[in-house]
């Protein structure tokens, strides 16, 4: 593994040219005259909108098998109708990334983070401590963190600019922010997404408690499936059997996902000024589930 896949600094890739870095991802465009785009997933993790040090060793490439097989699953190798992606068919990466980058169609990315929830945890359950309601939905009353929703709800974000934080909306807000047919059409695909990915996810014993999916629209003007997909960065998923023995919310909630992180962070660090470096067993630890959820769900 040389140390490139956890760098932020964008790399020398033939025939393209870096336009872009997120916390997770850098992006190139062709240096000639070309179409497309090319998205690498680098090993860096963030946190409370913080990128953390040190990387998680391969995440990169476990975020980006797990993205196309999920992607696959989509396009209706689950049986359902092929839900449209950006993946370019056909397309291969640079070697120097191969295995963490897809090369996409650039769509015109909706400023929204489409969120689904089918379970009461993070932001969702803090906020309903508060008011009862999850970004605005009214839910019963007596419900307790990592507990199941009467049915999964579609809680919208707005996809601030780079550097602030994202903000979570109503849908009300959304069709301010995209109008009424597009805001509806992104509710609806997040939540038969959701529902297609959690039944998948349930037959291998696991639990997808709620997953974030960002859409653009391609030239001829199709909604498309974009970023990543249902990764452990983007999702939250439990162990079924541990949540159903569990007495507890952390006993419930054996995590295959960034929570790993997620947890020792607010253990260890008050959110002021930089972030402590993660301990290699919490880096371990995480990479070692990434790996494990891959092999529950693709074996
Ligand atoms: P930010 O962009 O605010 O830094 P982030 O940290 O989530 O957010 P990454 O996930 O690291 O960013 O980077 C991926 C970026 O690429 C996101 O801004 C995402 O919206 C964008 N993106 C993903 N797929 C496409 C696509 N097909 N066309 C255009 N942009 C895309
Ligand atoms: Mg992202």
């Amino acid at each position: 593994m040389t140390d490139s896949a956890a760098s932020s600094s964008p790399l020398d890739l033939p025939g393209w040219r870096h336009v872009y870095s997120g916390k997770v991802r850098d992006l190139y465009e062709p240096s000639a005259d070309g179409e497309g785009m090319l998205v690498v997933a680098s090993d860096r993790v963030s946190a409370f909108d913080h990128v953390l040090e040190p990387g998680i060793t391969d995440k990169g490439a476990l975020l980006t098998t797990l993205s196309l097989w999920w992607f696959d699953q989509l396009a209706g190798a689950d049986g359902g109708r092929p839900i449209p992606n950006h993946l370019v068919p056909g397309a291969t990466p640079p070697a120097a990334v191969a295995g963490r980058a897809m090369v996409v169609k650039k769509l015109d990315m909706q400023p929204i983070e489409c969120v689904v929830r089918g379970y009461l945890t993070g932001s969702g359950w803090a906020e309903y401590q508060q008011s009862q309601t999850v970004c605005g939905i009214a839910l019963p009353e007596g419900l307790t963190d990592g507990d199941r929703l009467p049915e999964p709800i579609y809680t919208p974000a707005y996809k601030a600019p780079m550097g602030e934080h994202d903000e979570n909306i109503t849908f009300e807000q959304s069709v301010g922010l995209v109008g009424a047919e597009r805001a509806t059409e992104l509710r609806d695909l997040s939540l038969e997404i959701y529902a297609r990915a959690a039944a998948i996810a349930e037959a291998k014993g696991l639990i997808l408690a709620d997953t974030k999916f960002e859409f653009g629209l391609d030239a001829d003007g199709v909604m498309t499936l974009a970023d990543e997909v249902l990764t452990s960065d983007s999702s939250r998923y439990w162990d079924a059997e541990a949540w159903r023995a569990g007495r507890t919310p952390k006993e419930r909630m054996a995590s295959f996902d960034k929570q790993i992180v997620r947890d020792w962070l607010a253990a260890h660090w008050d959110k002021q000024g930089t972030p402590p470096a993660l301990p290699a067993e919490i880096v371990d630890r995480t990479a070692a589930r990434y790996r494990e959820l891959i092999g529950l769900l693709t074996g």
